[in-house]
């Protein structure tokens, strides 16, 4: 079930037009939540296969003097690097550009999570190895997906160890998951 989900979505966002416009319509409403603006520590995705592209969401942290971190696999885990330069990545796991160096040790105040899908109650669909499921569960970072508008379903299939992001960016929307809870 998740799986043929999963395959649908990644072929139709490979043949997606209009990720550029896109991307700079989610960067600007990332950059319009307070959260971000008080934060200083983020880890990112470098986009992959037409994921929602971070590269100017990231180069703008940079240039404001924020932490930025990108996730490193080793063995099932992620660990979160410290960069400096957008450009010093190279190709990692599942063709993945990851940084090189220690693994940050301090607090993340805000993680930015890539998907397939997500459901309007911010669960989400991966690539289906649990990677950010396993990351996300020992994090109190505030969890920002980044979607666009056909990522956004009513509902997908969930299972207990699946970790729901508290905010979904798409171009056109801020969804808060947990409205009621604030
Ligand atoms: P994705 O979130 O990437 O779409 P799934 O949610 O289907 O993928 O998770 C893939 C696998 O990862 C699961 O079958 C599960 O065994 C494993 N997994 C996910 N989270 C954890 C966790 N917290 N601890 C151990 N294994 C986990
Ligand atoms: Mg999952």
């Amino acid at each position: 079930m998740k799986d043929s989900l999963r395959r649908k979505l990644i072929e139709k966002r490979k043949h997606y037009k209009n990720w550029i416009e896109d991307s700079k319509k989610i960067e600007d409403k990332f950059f319009l939540l307070d959260k971000v603006n008080k934060s200083s520590v983020f880890l990112l995705y470098y986009p992959h296969k037409n994921e929602v592209n971070t590269l100017n969401i990231i180069n703008r942290l940079l240039s404001e003097g924020k932490t930025v971190l990108l996730p490193k696999v080793e063995g099932k885990h992620l660990l979160p690097i410290k960069i400096t330069d957008i450009n010093s990545v190279s190709t990692g796991y599942a063709g993945i550009k990851e940084p090189e160096g220690e693994v940050y040790q301090g607090d993340i105040d805000v993680i930015v999570v890539p998907a397939v899908a997500f459901d309007e109650k911010g669960y989400r669909l991966g690539y289906g190895k649990g990677f950010y499921d396993r990351f996300l569960n020992k994090q109190k970072a505030l969890k920002i997906g980044l979607a666009y508008d056909f990522q956004v379903l009513n509902d997908i299939p969930k299972e207990l160890h699946d970790v729901p992001v508290d905010i979904i960016i798409t171009p056109t929307k801020i969804i808060k998951t947990k409205e009621e809870q604030r």
